[in-house]
């Protein structure tokens, strides 16, 4: 968890460090829900094809949520190995005592990091005949053989192997003794896209050139290697897409990668994002609010003062465009939000006063607001606001 314990002794002015008492739920925070990545992942399995794997994806601190405590609601779920972006990311679910194979999603191409890779029992993405080399001679050295997986690319144009150049070396690659090939996988791009169902579309096209090539190498069914292409878009596309592995990131946090309407979700958001309010002033009709003053009230107006703002992640462009839910009911957030507070307008509530908490990210009653609203409103998208909250927001895990 992200609670701050100060526990140096010695402080040169030999002031005491209160630090470790400020209570997390004072000022602002986020509430992590272990039970609803756990229901969600139990859920996404039973849609899977027969024994298909599911890698939960907990890179960037597990979608802001906190890698450690997602990762093992993910395990308990079902979940049978995870995905991060980084080496450090990998290293640090490690030093949890998380033992589940870990791949790294991220291309690691200097010497030094591909032995720290395997030193910390990860595995790393491979896209040429280059680290293939790299990774057998670690191996060697070692007399052990390195797990590894391969990557093509099919469409999305990042990392990969080309997919001619692939089959053409997947022989050689093969033939190397020290590494062992756990899987080969490929990446969707528009799986999000309306179309993806349409057997023209980019994605079944993606699908296809993933297909024609694994026809043509020669994978030896004893040895158990993976094959992998969905993300949470691709998985909700059907059994088609599952192969042996599904790589879930979004879906398992509670939030559909597709927006469906009239259509029930059986995914439950795990995050809340909660802020106290610190202060409370009554304005008159016709006075300016925040930087700017591009609030004015129309009428006498009751505004409470939260201690949240843009250097906690808040995207500033939100400004004016959300609200907040307060005991069921939601309150509108006024004035351009600051680097530290935001005012809401709380002119109709005669129950919210200082100390109160209220509620920007979640669900309470029939009440809820998720990222994907908020990416609505500013030209983003879900994942990106979920990762944009930083760790001045300390996460706090409810269940
Ligand atoms: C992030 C990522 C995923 C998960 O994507 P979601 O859309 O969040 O499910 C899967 N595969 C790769 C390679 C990724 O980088």
């Amino acid at each position: 968890m992200q609670i701050i314990l100060n526990n140096k002794k010695n402080n040169l002015d030999n002031s005491p460090s209160f630090e470790g008492e400020i209570d997390p739920t004072q000022r602002a925070w986020i509430e992590v829900s272990g039970k609803a990545i756990e229901a969600n992942v139990r859920q996404l399995i039973s849609k899977l094809k027969n024994n298909c794997e599911f890698m939960a994806v907990v890179k960037a601190d597990g979608y802001g949520h906190d890698a450690k405590v997602v990762s093992e609601s993910a395990i308990k779920g079902g979940a049978s190995q995870l995905g991060v972006a980084t080496l450090k990311e990998g290293i640090k679910l490690r030093s949890f005592g998380i033992n589940v194979p870990i791949l790294v999603l991220g291309n690691l191409y200097a010497k030094k990091d591909l032995l720290t890779c395997f030193r910390n029992d990860l595995m790393p993405t491979v896209s040429t005949i280059r680290e293939c080399l790299i990774c057998n001679n670690i191996g060697k050295s070692n007399d052990l053989k390195f797990s590894i997986h391969l990557k093509v690319d099919t469409g999305m144009s990042r990392l990969g192997f080309d997919c001619i150049q692939f089959v053409q070396q997947f022989d050689n690659i093969k033939s190397l003794e020290n590494i062992a090939i756990k899987g080969i996988y490929s990446h969707l791009a528009c799986a999000d896209e309306d179309n993806a169902l349409n057997p023209k579309s980019r994605t079944q096209l993606q699908r296809k050139k993933f297909l024609e090539l694994l026809n043509l190498i020669n994978i030896d069914k004893k040895k158990n290697i993976k094959i992998h292409l969905a993300n949470s878009a691709g998985m909700i596309l059907g059994k088609d897409f599952h192969f042996d592995m599904v790589r879930v990131g979004l879906s398992m946090y509670g939030y559909e990668p597709v927006v469906k309407i009239n259509e029930q979700s059986f995914l439950k958001p795990a995050l809340f994002l909660k802020a106290k309010v610190t202060f409370v002033r009554t304005i008159e009709k016709g006075i300016g609010v925040s930087y700017g003053n591009k609030f004015v009230c129309d009428r006498k107006t009751k505004l409470a003062v939260l201690s949240i703002g843009y250097a906690d992640g808040i995207i500033r462009n939100l400004s004016g465009k959300i609200s907040l839910i307060y005991n069921k009911k939601l309150y509108p957030q006024v004035g351009s939000i600051t680097m530290d507070q935001m005012m809401v307008d709380i002119t109709d509530s005669d129950d919210i006063k200082v100390g109160s908490t209220m509620l920007l990210l979640g669900y309470q009653g029939k009440e809820a607001i998720s990222p994907i609203d908020w990416a609505d409103k500013c030209n983003s998208i879900p994942w990106e606001i979920l990762c944009s909250f930083k760790n001045r927001l300390p996460r706090v895990q409810v269940d």
